[in-house]
This record gives structure tokens, sequence and C-alpha cells, in this order.
């Protein structure tokens, strides 16, 4: 996939001049019609590594209408790797929204657990069980949250040439921001907004950062260069207000 099409945009609005900010977008939404941007990134390194060992695909998780699952099962078709979707909710099946027909209609063997059986996603147990039954796969997290999605995410920032005072990202597993920590100077500050109401982003970062296995010191301090923005999740996960829908459009 190629990520030169991620250009740096800068947004021209008579409001910004007056405060001398300049405001710039890093189009990762350009590099791929299905993959949104970052989605991509993180699967990057996973999919290269699935291949190098010679897996014969991904297995990985996610919800009704999950991005990461359509952006696996791209991923998956360009690199002809077989790839298995685990879906929350077992009501569902392939054809229940549009995100997992896309997903089936790009070969992904969809699979479809109860809410109850999903909650052990992150247990060895469940993966040994997976492994036993999917010998041949390369077992994903959800949101392509591990040490090769945040090392795909540290390269968005790297490929420019702009100095940035402030990056805004918005955060879900928090995969992207701490790729985007990692890659960016001391003296710039990485501004978060949750999309989970009661989100501790500090903490989540930081398990994350440690489960990933990436040396402490490497991200320790850097922590402190983190502004979390909770007060901006318009009610939760998935939740719009009309001031925020007029505010999309506007911009
Ligand atoms: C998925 C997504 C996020 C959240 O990324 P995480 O790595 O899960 O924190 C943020 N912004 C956009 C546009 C996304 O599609």
């Amino acid at each position: 996939m190629d990520t030169s099409a991620s250009i740096v945009q800068e947004v021209i609005l008579e409001e910004l001049k007056e405060n001398n900010v300049r405001l710039f977008v890093k189009r990762d939404d350009l590099i791929h019609r299905y993959i949104s941007g970052n989605k991509w990134r993180k699967l990057k390194y996973n999919v290269e590594l699935a291949k190098q060992c010679n897996h014969q695909g991904i297995l990985t998780f996610g919800g009704a209408h999950s991005n990461h699952l359509v952006a696996t099962a791209a991923a998956c078709e360009a690199e002809n790797l077989k790839c298995i979707g685990l879906v929350r909710g077992d009501e569902l099946n392939s054809e229940s929204n549009e995100t997992l027909k896309d997903c089936s209609s790009m070969g992904m063997n969809l699979k479809f657990a109860s809410r109850e059986i999903y909650r052990q996603r992150y247990e060895r147990i469940w993966h040994e069980e997976l492994r036993r039954e999917f010998p041949n796969f390369m077992i994903v997290p959800e949101g392509g949250a591990n040490y090769y999605g945040i090392i795909g995410c540290q390269e968005i920032l790297k490929e420019t040439e702009v100095d940035f005072d402030h990056v805004f990202v918005a955060q879900g597993t928090t995969t992207t921001s701490c790729g985007l920590l990692l890659g960016i100077d001391q003296s710039v500050q990485l501004h978060v907004v949750p999309a989970l109401r009661g989100f501790d982003s500090i903490r989540e970062m930081k398990e994350l950062l440690e489960e990933s296995g990436i040396p402490e010191d490497e991200w320790h301090d850097k922590l402190y260069q983190v502004k979390a923005h909770e007060e901006y999740n318009f009610g939760g996960y998935g939740k719009v207000t009309d001031d925020l829908k007029s505010f999309v459009e506007e911009f």
C-alpha cells in the first residue's frame, strides 16, 4: 500500500489567520478507499509479519461496525492472506450491515461470538483455543492494538517535514496516539480526544505501551507531552449532537 498519497494539507480559515494559527491535516484518509488511514498503518507490520512467518492469514476481533475489520479484510485481500473476523454479537450475520457485508465480500470469514465470549478477547485461554482451531493464523488484537500497530503509526508524522507544535488525534484503542507519541519531538504536545466516555487516556496509553513490550525508558517521560480532552465525546462512542453534526458539515 502506498502511503505517499497521505499529503499534509493546510486548512485556510479566516479565524485561524486572525489568531495567527496554522492548521494542517495529515490526509491519511487518502491512502485507500476501504482501509481508512490509520487502520492501514496499524496493519502494515502485522501483515508483513504474517507473510514472513508463512501464516495462512490473520485472525482479529471487532464490533459490528468495526473499521478495523474492514481494513483487515481489504489488507488481507490485497496481500493474498486469508482472514477471520471474530465479531461481537451472535445475533448478527454477514448481511447485518454494510460493514459486515464489505468484510465478507472481500473474503473475510466472519464468526459471531456472544458478548460474553467476546469479552474474553484478551484472554490467553481463548487465544489458545483459537490457535488450536485455526493453527496457521496470526492473532491480531482488536483495533490492531499491538507493538506492530504502534510502530506503523509512528511513521505517520515521521514522513512529514512540517514542524508541528501541537498534534491532535482521536482515540479508540490508543494505538494511533501511542505511535504518534513515539514519533514526535520532545517539544511537541500531543492532544488526544477519546471517543469513549470516562476513558482514562494516559493510563490506557501506558498500559498498551507496557503490554506491547516497548522499553519504558522510550516512552515514560513522553507521556507528559500528552494532554487528554475527555469533554469531546459528545455523550459516548458513536454519539453525535446537532452541534457536532453542523460543525463537521461546515468544516
Ligand atoms: C480508528 C480511528 C481512530 C482511533 O484509533 P486508535 O488507534 O484505535 O486509538 C482515530 N481516528 C480515526 C479517523 C479512526 O478511524
